[in-house]
């Protein structure tokens, strides 16, 4: 490639050998777990890089920049026998929510029920069935988005509020929930994220329970500095940015 490095498709290889190891020892099939590779503030160039290096899932977290780049990347590939599929994994203000249904393939941070019932909406009138999970915040951290969901395990009160708002987005047309969504706390302490990871699955499994005709097969968590112990946990989605494409300035 002019002016490319191979450093990309590297860099993949190394990530996909560690999402392995990291199965394996989990004792998971590492077909499991799959890679989006989170492209935000990267170029085109880059995501046509790892496209050309195998890579299909790709991942943005502003509905603007992925409105920008996904009909560019589209140009780009011309038709191509496998399109890529682009995964909204940020916070969306319920007005940016076109965008969403217009460019993307999958919704991993839907958060709160204005923003379920527009998405739905959209959709809906798109005649499309968007794959969406429910973007949760277990940890507790006031600077996360996602339903409340720290303590559920004990707390029965924020268990039934959770309950309730399930149940009215597994019933929204033109929405199929898959599964659940976390973030975990920033830091150097993986025990903190992990422990982030296992409430998450414990909270998918009692969803599971409660809801038994929803698909709750994923579970998206992990990012470069700790996707390890999200397979660890369950993780069947891991979003990663900078362990492929390098540091972010
Ligand atoms: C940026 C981002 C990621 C990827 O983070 P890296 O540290 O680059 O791997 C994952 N999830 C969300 C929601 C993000 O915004």
């Amino acid at each position: 490639m002019i002016n490319g490095s191979p450093h990309i498709a590297v860099n993949l290889q190394e990530v996909h050998a560690r999402i392995a190891e990291a199965a394996l020892r989990a004792g998971r099939d590492p077909t499991d777990v799959q890679l989006v590779a989170v492209t935000k503030t990267f170029p085109v160039e880059a995501i046509l890089e790892a496209y050309a290096a195998g890579q299909r899932d790709f991942g943005e977290n502003r509905p603007e920049e992925g409105a920008e780049k996904i009909p560019l990347v589209g140009e780009r590939l011309g038709i191509s026998p496998i399109n890529p599929v682009w995964h909204m994994i940020g916070h969306i203000q319920s007005r940016k929510a076109d965008l969403v249904i217009a460019h993307f393939d999958v919704v991993h941070a839907v958060d709160r029920m204005k923003l379920a019932a527009r998405l739905s909406q959209l959709a809906h009138e798109a005649g499309r069935q968007v794959p969406v999970l429910l973007e949760c915040n277990v940890s507790g951290e006031a600077s996360k988005y996602g339903y409340t969901a720290a303590g559920w395990e004990t707390d029965s009160a924020v268990r039934q509020a959770l309950r309730a708002e399930v149940a009215q987005v597994v019933r929204m047309p033109g929405l199929r929930v898959e599964g659940l969504m976390t973030v975990a706390p920033i830091g150097d302490d993986v025990t903190m994220a992990r422990r982030t990871f296992a409430s998450l699955r414990g909270l998918r499994d009692y969803l599971r329970e409660e809801f038994p005709d929803v698909d709750w097969t994923h579970l998206s968590m992990g990012m470069s500095d700790d996707f390890e112990a999200a397979i660890a946990e369950g993780a069947t989605l891991v979003r990663i940015g900078r362990a492929i494409f390098g540091a972010r300035t």
